[in-house]
C-alpha cells in the first residue's frame, strides 16, 4: 500500500493524508464533489441520449483523484462511447434502408 505521493508542484514527498504540501502550500486534496444519486442518473441518462454531451461530465469526472467519482466519470465515457457507436449502427442502417427505398421508387428505364 502506498501512503506517500508527490507535491504535483514541487515534488516534495508527502503523505497522502495531508490536505497541504508543507513545502509550498499547495492544496493537495481537492474537495470531492458529493455526487447524488439522482444527478449520477442524470449523468448517465445525458451520457447516453444526448451524446457526446454527457462527455463533459465523463471527463471532468474521469479525472477526479476521488475513486468513486472516477468510476461514475468512465462509466458515463463508457455510455457515451456505446450511445455514439449505437447512433453510428443506426444512422448507417436507415442510410442504407433509405437509399434501398429510394431506389425501389425511382423507375428503371
Ligand atoms: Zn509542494
Amino acid at each position: 500500500m502506498e501512503n506517500t505521493s508527490f507535491c504535483p508542484i514541487c515534488k516534495f514527498e508527502i503523505q497522502n493524508s495531508w490536505f497541504f504540501c508543507p513545502n509550498c502550500a499547495k492544496e493537495l486534496k481537492e474537495k470531492v464533489p458529493i455526487i447524488s444519486i439522482s444527478k449520477q442518473i442524470f449523468v448517465y441518462f445525458v451520457s447516453f441520449f444526448f451524446s457526446p454531451l454527457g462527455l463533459v461530465w465523463g471527463i471532468k469526472y474521469a479525472r477526479s483523484r476521488d475513486r468513486k467519482v472516477k468510476i461514475i466519470g468512465i462509466i458515463a465515457i463508457i455510455l457515451n462511447i456505446i450511445a455514439i457507436v449505437l447512433m453510428i449502427i443506426a444512422s448507417k442502417n436507415f442510410i442504407e434502408q433509405y437509399t434501398k427505398t429510394i431506389n425501389d421508387l425511382v423507375p428503371s428505364y
